[in-house]
């Protein structure tokens, strides 16, 4: 039988709530689709501060290494803002993202029919929108040196190498291949010599892959564009402060944030978890929504290779969707009945 390393690490707040759930629907489709899913649980972020006085212990670092791939739920909260920035959960995260060699950050945004008028754009605009971002994590201005600061002057410089720019093109490519077959590659090098560069390696790597649509945009025009007529868009492919904006630009595209997943990739390993944080104003109360968690476990399995049960759990969700099942957060959006976190998690492991 085909069997998998996860790597659990559901965090503080609503994270063990949503995981639980995401746990409910994996282990449904592991015995329908007939794999097996061997679950280890590391600790990181407040939970982990709290027990090792380490947002995130060499334990989680070995464990997720040791893992085919992580599921994790969010970190953080009030009880550990006001702790030294080394020991605030946040870093805890950064840590591990960086010990997996995580540099691709991937976010698809797509709608549900049954959801199109939880969006703040018109129906018709949004309806059948299917598009990610593929956003490089690791370099770019957020990481590039020389940065400084003085009372009077202050800089950072964007880098990137032909190395970082062609290993995210290639996901990117990748990404779309299993798509669309479009690449929209984000920059400003009407203004940039590093988009300069990130176009030409763009263009080379584009050549491998002959059958995908390639077209470069500006970011200022993306922003307009993506929320004029989103559906134009296929992936998004652009480096770490560009896609920084226009990930969170597109995710508000779809509604909730409580719907939308994301995937951290470029190592052995790959991080799956939901875009939001670990809402501590709704923890504990089993008003979360379990779906960007859930989603967040489909990407996992496509990871695997078990594509058919990453299908199988996104035609779930559309089914309990469809049904009118809602939680809270999109309650006003045609419920029929507004369920608990962990009902929706079990309407959807049920389907
Ligand atoms: P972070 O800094 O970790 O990204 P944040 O401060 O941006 O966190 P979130 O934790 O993402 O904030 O929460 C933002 C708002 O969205 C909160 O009001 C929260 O209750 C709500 N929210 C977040 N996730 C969910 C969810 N899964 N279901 C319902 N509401 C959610
Ligand atoms: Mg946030």
């Amino acid at each position: 039988m085909r069997n998998y390393k996860i790597g659990i690490i559901k965090g503080d707040g609503i994270g063990p709530e949503i995981v639980e759930e995401a746990i409910k629907v994996l282990d449904a489709v592991a015995s329908k689709e007939g794999f097996n899913l061997e679950y280890n649980e590391y600790l990181l972020g407040g939970a982990a501060v709290d027990v090792f006085d380490n947002p995130c212990p060499d334990e989680t670092i070995k464990g997720s290494l040791n893992s085919d791939a992580v599921l994790f739920g969010a970190i953080g909260g009030p009880k550990w803002e006001s702790l030294p920035k080394e020991k605030r959960p946040e870093s805890g995260l950064l840590k591990l993202r960086k010990s997996l060699g995580l540099f691709a950050n991937i976010r698809p945004a797509i709608i549900f029919d049954e959801l199109v008028n939880a969006s703040s754009l018109k129906p018709e605009v949004i309806k059948g929108v299917d598009l990610t971002v593929v956003r490089e994590l690791t370099g770019g201005i957020y990481f590039g040196e020389p940065r400084y600061k003085d009372d009077n002057k202050a800089y950072n410089t964007m880098i990137y190498t032909r190395d970082e720019i062609a290993r995210i093109a290639k996901i990117a490519f990748e990404e779309a291949m299993k798509r669309k077959k479009k690449v929209t590659s984000v920059d400003k090098a009407n203004v940039l010599e590093v988009s300069e560069l990130w176009r030409e390696v763009v263009e080379e790597v584009a050549k491998n892959y002959p059958e995908v649509e390639l077209e470069h945009m500006y970011v200022d025009n993306a922003a307009m564009q993506l929320v004029r007529d989103p559906k134009q868009f296929d992936v998004i492919l652009t480096g770490n402060i560009f896609g920084d904006i226009l990930s969170d630009e597109a995710s508000m595209i779809v509604g909730s944030i409580g719907l939308l997943p994301s995937a951290s990739i470029g190592g052995k390993v790959g991080l799956f978890e939901p875009i939001h944080g670990s809402a501590p104003d709704i923890a504990g109360q089993g008003i979360a929504n379990p779906i960007a968690t859930i989603l967040s476990a489909a990407m996992m399995l496509d990871f695997l290779n078990e594509t058919s049960a990453a299908e199988r759990i996104r035609n779930a969700i559309k089914e309990v969707l469809k049904e009118g099942y809602r939680t809270k957060d999109i309650a006003a959006f045609d419920a029929k009945e507004v369920v608990t976190t962990s009902e929706m998690g079990s309407l959807i492991a049920d389907h």
